[in-house]
Order: C-alpha cells, then sequence, then structure tokens
C-alpha cells in the first residue's frame, strides 16, 4: 500500500459543503487502497479574519499568543474533516501540528521546521486510519505553538511526505495547477503537466502564487514529486519534479508576473568598502527582503545604489535607508512605488543563447520600456511601469509562441 500526502487549501475547505467534498474524495482514495495523511489549511478568510480581530483589541500582539490564536483556524478544519470522514464510515483521526509531531524553532510567525516525529502519525496510518494533519503549525523545543508564515500550510504536506518516505505529495487548491502565465491575463495560457523544481521556485518567487517557495525547496531538497491540482475537478494538475523532461529542453516555460513592486535609489553613494554591506544588513535585520541590486559603475568616486523590493515593504524601509543616507552622506533617497516586474523562466534559458534579446525586443516592440534587468540561471527578468505588466505578459506569451503545445525541440 502506497503512502501519499494530500493538502487542502483555504478555499477548498470554505465551507461545509466543500469540506464534505474533501472528505468524499480522500474516501475514495482510501477505500481505494492509498494510506493517507491529509493536511489542511484553515477555512476560507478565516486567517485573515483572526488577524482583524487582533487588530481591534491590540497594537502589537505578543507573538506566542498570535501564534496560539492563529494555529485555531487550521485546527477547525482538521477536526471538522475528520468529523465528515466519520460520517461516511472512514476511519480518521486528526492531529494539530504538535501531535503530528511537526517539531520547529522559536521563531514564531516565520518557525522553521527542524524535524518530523513520525511515530504517532505511524500508528495511525498502522491501525488503518485516515490522519488529517492541522496545517501552518507546529511546536518548539519549549513546547510553544509555532506558526511558520502567511500561506506556509504548503510547507507542512511536503515535510510530512519527506518524513513518511511518501509516494508523492498532492496540493490541492482553487486553481488547477501551473500555468504558462496567469490565464486571467493571458487566455492563450496553458497549463504545464510538469515543471522543474528550480522553475517552480522562480515562478513563486515572482509572484505566480500557487505554491509556498518554501514547500517547492523542500520538495527539491527530499525529491520529493509535488502534484498541484484543482480540489473542485477530477483533472490531472500539473506536476513538479527533478527530472527534465523532452519537451521543456530549450524553451520558455512560462511568463511570471508581479504587479507590486517598489524600487529605492540612493544617489550619491560614496563608492568605499562596507557602503553596501550597510544599507543591506539593516534592512535585512528588519526581514525587509529586497530583490534586484543595480550599482552604477561610479563618477569621481560617487555612486547610485538602486534596488527593488515588495511595494508592501516600502514604508518599512525607507526610513531605514533614509537614516543610513544620511550617516554616510549619500545625498539623496528616491522612491518609486509604481513599478512591476515580468519574468521569463525555464530551465532551457541556461544552455542556449538569444532569449534575453528576444525579450527585450519583444517588450520594446509592444512600447514597453525596462527600467532595471535581473537574472538567474533560469530566468529573465524586467522592471517595468505597473501599468504596463499586463501587456507585458501577453507581449511575452505571444513572443515565446507559449499558446502551442509543449513540444521537443530537438
Ligand atoms: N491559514 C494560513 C494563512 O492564511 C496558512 C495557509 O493557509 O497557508 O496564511
Ligand atoms: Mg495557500
Amino acid at each position: 500500500m502506497a503512502l501519499f500526502v494530500q493538502k487542502y487549501g483555504g478555499t477548498s475547505v470554505a465551507d461545509a459543503e466543500r469540506i464534505q467534498n474533501v472528505a468524499r474524495r480522500v474516501a475514495a482514495r482510501h477505500r481505494a487502497g492509498d494510506k493517507l495523511v491529509v493536511v489542511v489549511s484553515a477555512m476560507g478568510k478565516t486567517t485573515d479574519q483572526l488577524l482583524e480581530l487582533v487588530s481591534q483589541v491590540s497594537d502589537q500582539p505578543e507573538a506566542r499568543e498570535l501564534d496560539v490564536l492563529l494555529s485555531t483556524g487550521e485546527m477547525v478544519t482538521k477536526t471538522l474533516v475528520a468529523m465528515a470522514l466519520h460520517s461516511l464510515g472512514v476511519e480518521a483521526v486528526s492531529l494539530t501540528g504538535a501531535q503530528a509531531g511537526l517539531r520547529t524553532d522559536t521563531a514564531h510567525g516565520r518557525a522553521r521546521i527542524l524535524g518530523v516525529e513520525t511515530a504517532r502519525i505511524e500508528r495511525e496510518l498502522e491501525r488503518g486510519r485516515v490522519v488529517i494533519v492541522a496545517g501552518f503549525q507546529g511546536i518548539s523545543e519549549e513546547m510553544e505553538v509555532t506558526t511558520m508564515g502567511r500561506g506556509a500550510s504548503d510547507i507542512t504536506p511536503v515535510a510530512l511526505a519527506a518524513a513518511l518516505d511518501a509516494k508523492q505529495c498532492e496540493i490541492y487548491t482553487d486553481v488547477d495547477g501551473v500555468y504558462s502565465a496567469d490565464p486571467r491575463i493571458e487566455p492563450n495560457a496553458r497549463k504545464l503537466s510538469d515543471i522543474t523544481y528550480e522553475e517552480m521556485l522562480e515562478f513563486s518567487s515572482v509572484g505566480a502564487g500557487v505554491l509556498h517557495p518554501r514547500a517547492s525547496e523542500l520538495g527539491m531538497v527530499y525529491n520529493i514529486p509535488i502534484i498541484v491540482a484543482s480540489s473542485f475537478k477530477d483533472e490531472p494538475g500539473t506536476i513538479i519534479h527533478g527530472g527534465v523532461s523532452m519537451e521543456q529542453f530549450n524553451r520558455v516555460r512560462g511568463i511570471a508576473h508581479d504587479s507590486q513592486v517598489a524600487k529605492v535609489t540612493v544617489r550619491g553613494v560614496p563608492d568605499r568598502p562596507g557602503i553596501a554591506a550597510g544599507i543591506f544588513e539593516p534592512l535585512a535585520e528588519h526581514r525587509i527582503s529586497v530583490d534586484t541590486i543595480v550599482q552604477n559603475a561610479s563618477v569621481e568616486r560617487l555612486t547610485d545604489l538602486t534596488f527593488t523590493l515588495a511595494a508592501g515593504e516600502l514604508q518599512a524601509a525607507t526610513p531605514i535607508v533614509q537614516e543610513l543616507a544620511n550617516k554616510i552622506g549619500a545625498a539623496e533617497v528616491v522612491a518609486d512605488d509604481d513599478l512591476g516586474k515580468v519574468s521569463i523562466v525555464g530551465t532551457g534559458i541556461q544552455s542556449a543563447p538569444g532569449y534575453a534579446s528576444r525579450m527585450f525586443r519583444a517588450l520594446s516592440d509592444a512600447g514597453i520600456n525596462v527600467e532595471m534587468i535581473s537574472t538567474s540561471e533560469i530566468r529573465i527578468t524586467c522592471i517595468i511601469r505597473r501599468a504596463d505588466v499586463e501587456n507585458a505578459v501577453r507581449a511575452l506569451h505571444a513572443a515565446f509562441e507559449l499558446e502551442k503545445a509543449d513540444v521537443a525541440e530537438l
């Protein structure tokens, strides 16, 4: 009997009817002979609602209390799914993250998994039970409840799949897979049958939002095949795995975009060792993650330093950068929060020339100005005006002929 770990996201368990739908799907797989561990998110917008309640009673909630509160969202769901399974005559038991053995560090709100003690889950599986686990949470060495960050219930099933040596991890959500571009923007976008961990990481870090990047990362490290599919349909989704199939050879796989980008330029920065570290260390300490960084060649020992970040973090970042600019005697700090980014992603990019020029040509033909460029081995990203993002996605989707079925380009 093979073991599978499934996960159902918030939309898929948003009300009683949907919970029953999940229970029916789980029951069918259980009856077909699969061993199942099922991870669930909080119902619908529960986590947002809990945070809204918090804001009404406190400006600065204690991290410990906040984590206990937020962990209850997933606990409600896992219990209801177990009860719905019982009504269908399926033996099931629901566990909190702590009961499921998810050990984390003590970083409340952004905890990292240190290990999984699988004994309890294994015992329940041996008894023939379906095990339902509350996602997003664990327990620290100090026996405190911890949560792993917004959207982090994706991490739980991959960690459990790795620890339990499951055959595969299945993430069920409200989209039916990973697409060559956002189908709401590009109607010709196609569902990809498979994608590599690296490509998925690039997609999620530039805003595709289907899977938490830490889930792709964990899948890659432990080589767990991850399927992303719809909980509402009975269709194959996208498989994320380590193999490179023939069809993705030498191709751009998709266009990722993010419409919420800001940039900060520090002008007239003295060009001497330690300045970049001096600016980026305090940002890192405030957990502000900086993306593309460009430093111009210096003129008369002065340079400009520009970096991008999520538009939502600009407010927090500006005073920090301003203070540092004053300290190092930089001329001024200029912020621009009206930007977006668009990327082409594909393993093939690293082995073939010509992708960058084709990208820039397509953007320029669409009348779109490129403000900054950054690359990884398998991605090229252009920072553009926010108003141009949707046009850019469509122009690039067409330029790389992504509407065509995946075929081997040998
Ligand atoms: N309930 C948590 C959130 O809304 C975790 C998750 O659903 O992934 O962020
Ligand atoms: Mg989610």
